[in-house]
Protein backbone atom coordinates (compact mmCIF):
# COMPACT_ATOMS: atom_id res chain seq x y z
CA UNK A 1 0.00 0.00 0.00
CA UNK A 2 1.03 3.23 -1.07
CA UNK A 3 2.54 5.42 2.10
CA UNK A 4 0.17 7.82 4.09
CA UNK A 5 1.03 11.49 3.43
CA UNK A 6 2.56 13.31 5.78
CA UNK A 7 -0.45 15.02 7.28
CA UNK A 8 -0.43 18.59 8.51
CA UNK A 9 1.42 19.67 11.23
CA UNK A 10 0.06 23.16 11.05
CA UNK A 11 -3.22 21.86 12.12
CA UNK A 12 -3.77 20.52 15.53
CA UNK A 13 0.11 20.10 15.68
CA UNK A 14 0.13 17.85 18.87
CA UNK A 15 -2.44 15.48 17.03
CA UNK A 16 -1.83 15.44 13.23
CA UNK A 17 -4.34 14.07 11.19
CA UNK A 18 -4.89 10.95 10.39
CA UNK A 19 -5.68 9.00 7.02
CA UNK A 20 -9.29 7.83 8.26
CA UNK A 21 -10.01 11.42 9.23
CA UNK A 22 -8.97 12.94 6.34
CA UNK A 23 -10.89 9.73 4.38
CA UNK A 24 -13.66 10.37 6.29
CA UNK A 25 -13.94 14.74 5.90
CA UNK A 26 -13.13 14.01 2.17
CA UNK A 27 -16.13 12.07 1.55
CA UNK A 28 -18.28 15.23 2.84
CA UNK A 29 -16.86 17.36 0.72
CA UNK A 30 -16.10 15.60 -2.23
CA UNK A 31 -19.92 14.84 -4.60
CA UNK A 32 -21.30 17.84 -1.70
CA UNK A 33 -22.68 15.58 0.80
CA UNK A 34 -22.62 18.60 2.74
CA UNK A 35 -25.38 19.78 0.99
CA UNK A 36 -27.78 16.46 1.71
CA UNK A 37 -30.88 17.43 4.03
CA UNK A 38 -29.66 14.48 6.51
CA UNK A 39 -26.56 15.72 6.95
CA UNK A 40 -27.31 19.46 6.97
CA UNK A 41 -29.76 18.48 10.24
CA UNK A 42 -26.98 16.47 11.97
CA UNK A 43 -24.87 19.72 11.39
CA UNK A 44 -27.78 21.63 12.61
CA UNK A 45 -27.63 19.48 15.78
CA UNK A 46 -23.66 19.44 16.20
CA UNK A 47 -23.28 23.16 14.96
CA UNK A 48 -20.77 21.58 12.24
CA UNK A 49 -18.12 19.74 12.83
CA UNK A 50 -16.19 19.99 15.89
CA UNK A 51 -13.00 22.63 15.75
CA UNK A 52 -10.77 19.66 14.33
CA UNK A 53 -12.67 18.64 11.53
CA UNK A 54 -13.93 21.85 10.50
CA UNK A 55 -10.56 23.31 10.33
CA UNK A 56 -9.64 20.13 8.25
CA UNK A 57 -13.22 20.34 5.69
CA UNK A 58 -12.15 24.03 5.55
CA UNK A 59 -8.29 23.13 4.28
CA UNK A 60 -9.70 20.43 2.10
CA UNK A 61 -11.76 22.66 0.25
CA UNK A 62 -9.05 25.23 -0.08
CA UNK A 63 -6.36 22.82 -1.38
CA UNK A 64 -7.65 20.22 -2.98
CA UNK A 65 -10.91 21.83 -4.66
CA UNK A 66 -10.20 25.30 -6.12
CA UNK A 67 -8.63 27.10 -3.57
CA UNK A 68 -11.91 28.58 -2.08
CA UNK A 69 -14.02 27.82 0.56
CA UNK A 70 -17.29 28.00 -0.94
CA UNK A 71 -18.85 25.00 0.73
CA UNK A 72 -17.50 26.06 4.10
CA UNK A 73 -18.92 28.84 3.79
CA UNK A 74 -22.59 27.92 2.54
CA UNK A 75 -22.50 25.74 5.78
CA UNK A 76 -21.48 28.24 7.91
CA UNK A 77 -23.48 31.06 6.94
CA UNK A 78 -26.95 28.62 7.59
CA UNK A 79 -24.81 27.74 10.72
CA UNK A 80 -24.47 31.30 11.76
CA UNK A 81 -27.96 32.66 10.47
CA UNK A 82 -29.19 30.29 12.77
CA UNK A 83 -27.01 31.44 15.51
CA UNK A 84 -28.02 34.97 15.29
CA UNK A 85 -32.06 33.90 15.65
CA UNK A 86 -31.05 31.65 18.54
CA UNK A 87 -29.22 34.46 20.38
CA UNK A 88 -32.37 36.68 19.59
CA UNK A 89 -34.65 34.11 21.25
CA UNK A 90 -32.14 33.43 23.83
CA UNK A 91 -31.56 37.18 25.27
CA UNK A 92 -35.37 36.99 25.87
CA UNK A 93 -34.75 34.17 28.31
CA UNK A 94 -33.06 33.92 31.43
CA UNK A 95 -29.00 33.10 30.53
CA UNK A 96 -29.50 29.65 32.08
CA UNK A 97 -32.75 28.61 29.91
CA UNK A 98 -31.34 30.47 26.73
CA UNK A 99 -28.14 29.38 26.61
CA UNK A 100 -29.31 25.69 26.32
CA UNK A 101 -29.98 26.88 22.14
CA UNK A 102 -26.74 27.13 21.78
CA UNK A 103 -26.09 23.64 23.01
CA UNK A 104 -24.71 20.89 20.79
CA UNK A 105 -27.41 17.76 20.63
CA UNK A 106 -25.20 15.49 18.42
CA UNK A 107 -21.95 14.55 17.62
CA UNK A 108 -19.54 15.86 14.99
CA UNK A 109 -20.02 13.54 11.79
CA UNK A 110 -16.44 12.98 11.48
CA UNK A 111 -15.92 12.17 14.88
CA UNK A 112 -18.60 9.57 14.90
CA UNK A 113 -17.60 7.74 12.04
CA UNK A 114 -14.32 7.31 13.27
CA UNK A 115 -15.67 6.12 16.73
CA UNK A 116 -18.00 4.04 14.88
CA UNK A 117 -15.53 2.39 12.73
CA UNK A 118 -12.91 1.81 15.82
CA UNK A 119 -15.38 -0.42 17.96
CA UNK A 120 -16.65 -2.20 14.45
CA UNK A 121 -13.23 -2.79 13.36
CA UNK A 122 -14.53 -2.70 9.65
CA UNK A 123 -13.78 0.75 7.99
CA UNK A 124 -15.16 1.09 4.20
CA UNK A 125 -12.46 4.22 3.95
CA UNK A 126 -9.55 1.67 4.93
CA UNK A 127 -6.78 1.36 2.22
CA UNK A 128 -6.96 4.53 0.10
CA UNK A 129 -5.45 4.17 -3.24
CA UNK A 130 -2.10 5.94 -4.65
CA UNK A 131 -4.34 8.89 -6.31
CA UNK A 132 -5.75 10.02 -3.34
CA UNK A 133 -3.07 9.79 -1.63
CA UNK A 134 -1.41 11.91 -4.37
CA UNK A 135 -4.46 14.38 -4.43
CA UNK A 136 -3.92 15.24 -0.42
CA UNK A 137 -0.67 16.39 -0.68
CA UNK A 138 -1.39 19.91 -0.81
CA UNK A 139 -2.40 19.16 2.97
CA UNK A 140 0.92 18.56 3.91
CA UNK A 141 1.80 22.30 3.72
CA UNK A 142 -1.85 23.62 3.52
CA UNK A 143 -0.25 26.81 1.61
CA UNK A 144 -3.52 27.94 0.25
CA UNK A 145 -5.16 28.05 3.27
CA UNK A 146 -2.20 29.84 5.53
CA UNK A 147 -2.50 32.50 2.71
CA UNK A 148 -5.93 33.05 2.66
CA UNK A 149 -5.86 32.98 6.38
CA UNK A 150 -3.47 35.71 6.51
CA UNK A 151 -4.11 38.00 3.98
CA UNK A 152 -7.64 38.91 6.06
CA UNK A 153 -5.81 38.73 9.35
CA UNK A 154 -6.76 42.26 9.95
CA UNK A 155 -9.85 42.07 9.93
CA UNK A 156 -10.47 38.22 11.35
CA UNK A 157 -7.69 39.42 14.58
CA UNK A 158 -10.54 42.57 14.91
CA UNK A 159 -13.58 40.43 15.24
CA UNK A 160 -12.33 37.69 16.94
CA UNK A 161 -13.99 36.13 20.05
CA UNK A 162 -13.05 38.43 23.39
CA UNK A 163 -11.92 35.70 25.39
CA UNK A 164 -10.49 33.62 22.90
CA UNK A 165 -7.74 36.55 20.76
CA UNK A 166 -8.83 39.77 22.68
CA UNK A 167 -10.86 40.76 19.89
CA UNK A 168 -14.31 42.72 19.26
CA UNK A 169 -16.65 40.07 17.73
CA UNK A 170 -19.08 38.01 19.25
CA UNK A 171 -18.28 35.59 22.03
CA UNK A 172 -17.68 32.30 20.29
CA UNK A 173 -20.20 29.35 21.49
CA UNK A 174 -17.84 27.60 23.73
CA UNK A 175 -17.14 30.80 25.48
CA UNK A 176 -20.95 31.90 25.40
CA UNK A 177 -22.08 28.40 26.83
CA UNK A 178 -19.52 28.59 29.81
CA UNK A 179 -17.97 32.33 29.73
CA UNK A 180 -19.87 35.45 30.71
CA UNK A 181 -23.39 35.29 32.42
CA UNK A 182 -24.60 39.09 31.89
CA UNK A 183 -26.77 40.60 29.39
CA UNK A 184 -25.07 43.19 27.92
CA UNK A 185 -21.88 40.88 26.92
CA UNK A 186 -24.99 38.52 25.16
CA UNK A 187 -26.29 41.38 23.33
CA UNK A 188 -23.08 42.94 21.94
CA UNK A 189 -22.83 39.15 20.62
CA UNK A 190 -25.96 39.32 19.38
CA UNK A 191 -25.43 42.29 17.09
CA UNK A 192 -21.60 40.83 16.00
CA UNK A 193 -23.50 37.80 15.03
CA UNK A 194 -26.02 39.56 12.88
CA UNK A 195 -23.39 41.11 11.18
CA UNK A 196 -21.37 38.53 10.77
CA UNK A 197 -24.21 36.73 9.17
CA UNK A 198 -25.00 39.00 6.85
CA UNK A 199 -21.16 39.48 5.50
CA UNK A 200 -20.79 35.80 5.44
CA UNK A 201 -24.19 35.65 3.50
CA UNK A 202 -22.42 38.21 0.90
CA UNK A 203 -18.89 36.22 0.91
CA UNK A 204 -20.86 33.23 -0.33
CA UNK A 205 -22.76 35.24 -2.69
CA UNK A 206 -19.81 36.67 -4.33
CA UNK A 207 -18.17 33.49 -5.05
CA UNK A 208 -21.20 32.47 -7.50
CA UNK A 209 -22.18 33.47 -11.07
CA UNK A 210 -22.17 37.22 -11.39
CA UNK A 211 -21.81 37.74 -7.46
CA UNK A 212 -20.82 41.08 -6.03
CA UNK A 213 -17.48 42.19 -5.56
CA UNK A 214 -16.78 41.98 -1.25
CA UNK A 215 -13.71 43.56 0.37
CA UNK A 216 -12.10 41.94 2.89
CA UNK A 217 -14.83 42.73 5.55
CA UNK A 218 -16.63 39.67 3.66
CA UNK A 219 -13.54 37.64 2.75
CA UNK A 220 -12.70 37.56 6.53
CA UNK A 221 -16.40 36.44 7.33
CA UNK A 222 -15.71 32.47 6.47
CA UNK A 223 -12.47 32.59 9.17
CA UNK A 224 -14.67 34.51 11.79
CA UNK A 225 -18.05 31.75 11.05
CA UNK A 226 -15.86 28.88 11.53
CA UNK A 227 -14.16 30.05 14.60
CA UNK A 228 -17.63 30.85 15.96
CA UNK A 229 -18.99 27.48 16.08
CA UNK A 230 -15.60 25.45 17.86
CA UNK A 231 -13.91 28.52 19.42
CA UNK A 232 -10.43 30.47 17.98
CA UNK A 233 -8.54 28.97 20.44
CA UNK A 234 -7.53 25.73 19.34
CA UNK A 235 -6.91 27.39 15.59
CA UNK A 236 -4.25 29.17 16.60
CA UNK A 237 -1.70 26.82 15.35
CA UNK A 238 -3.65 27.28 12.12
CA UNK A 239 -4.34 30.72 11.97
CA UNK A 240 -0.26 32.57 12.57
ZN1 LIG B 1 -14.84 15.93 14.86
ZN1 LIG C 1 -13.96 32.30 22.67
Amino acid sequence: MAAAPHVPRALLRERPLQVDELRQVWSMLDGGAIMVADVRHQLWRSWGLCRRHGWAFAAMEIECRGGRPFATTVLHEDLIARAARAMRRACRLPWPVGRRLLLERGPCLTCDFIEMVQRAGDNPLAHPGAGWLRAMRPMEGLRRTMALVAATEPVWQRRACPLCLDGGGPLCRPHLLDGPTDHPHHLRSLSALEDLAGRIARFGRSMTWRGPTVGPEERAAWVEGLAWTGGWAGAVDLLR
